[in-house]
């Protein structure tokens, strides 16, 4: 059996490489029926953790999704989370900011989405494409008017926010898991064609994500540099193969399970007064 999260963990030392982290599968992995089982499994497990979280009330779990596009993060969201009560999670996807968001610093609007204990938060996107799309394009940077953005140690300072932040959020109760969906340049292309010849994937396709496929270096030195700045005990980056999507729905699932199953969710031990609250009531019932 494949140990999924020890597999999939970016390292926290801060030497991660991204060519040591593969688009495709391991060896080993299934078949596609076989994929589809565990996950099934999982997404059965999901419910059943999120419904003790709620229970337990003393944590919540955050979920950040990052990818190129075309890697499947809202087909792994749909699928992974398609048995969990829909009252335990919440879903936000991050586009361009508004222009108020734009005159707020870069952690407020996220601040304000994370979810409450008992929950599950799921961030599609987040404020990590603020070390991505904002590194890489420097128009989207200026648009944030901010006093001082030059040379490297500007992306540190963000790194360094960042991490504080989620350290912060792990140490009042937020357990915080991150997701980055590997996608190759090559599966992208494929994937990227369907949506351009399959009319009813037409809806998908965006001009400007090609842009952003042509920049795919920079992307790649982006996600480097953020993955090894940010992958921390308190906070983990998997880097999850993208290529095959049975594959990386199950990985998924079987690491969210595992998280939670880390956190240990406990039913609140039955107290002396709530017994006797109890008791009354079936007695009260009991003599109607
Ligand atoms: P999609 O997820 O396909 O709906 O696209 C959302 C778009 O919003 C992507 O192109 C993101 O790069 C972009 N986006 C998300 N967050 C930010 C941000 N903080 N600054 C600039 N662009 C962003
Ligand atoms: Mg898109």
């Amino acid at each position: 059996m494949i140990d999924f999260p020890k597999m999939h963990r970016v390292p926290y030392d801060g030497k991660f490489k991204l060519a040591d982290f593969a688009t495709d599968p391991p060896k080993g992995g299934g078949s596609e029926a076989k994929q589809e089982a565990e996950l099934a499994k999982s997404v059965e497990k999901l419910d059943r953790l999120q419904r003790r979280l709620f229970a337990d009330g003393r944590f919540a779990l955050l979920t950040v999704w990052q990818a190129m596009d075309a890697a499947g993060k809202d087909g792994t969201i749909r699928k992974v989370f398609s048995g969990v009560n829909p009252a335990g999670f919440r879903v936000h996807a991050f586009g361009r900011p508004s222009e108020l968001e734009l005159r707020h610093d870069f952690l407020q609007r996220v601040s304000a989405r994370l979810p409450e204990r008992g929950k599950i938060g799921i961030f599609n996107r987040s404020h990590y494409e603020e070390v991505l799309v904002v590194r890489v394009n420097p128009a989207a940077l200026a648009a944030q008017n901010l006093p001082a953005t030059g040379g490297k140690d500007f992306w540190e300072g963000r790194f360094e926010s960042i991490r504080e932040f989620e350290e912060h959020l792990a140490r009042n109760g937020t357990v915080v898991v991150k997701f980055w969906l590997n996608v190759s340049r090559k599966e992208q292309k494929k994937r990227q064609l369907e949506r351009i010849e399959d009319a009813e994937k037409n809806w998908k396709f965006r001009l400007g994500d090609l842009d952003d496929r042509a920049r795919w270096k920079d992307y790649e030195d982006a996600y480097e540099a953020m993955l090894r700045a940010t992958s921390r005990p308190y906070a983990p980056w998997y880097a999850i193969p993208a290529d095959d999507k049975d594959y990386m729905r199950a990985a998924v699932a079987k690491i969210l399970v595992e998280t939670l199953e880390g956190v240990d969710p406990q039913i609140p031990k039955l107290d002396a007064a709530k017994r006797g609250e109890l008791a009354e009531g079936k007695k009260r019932l009991l003599e109607e």
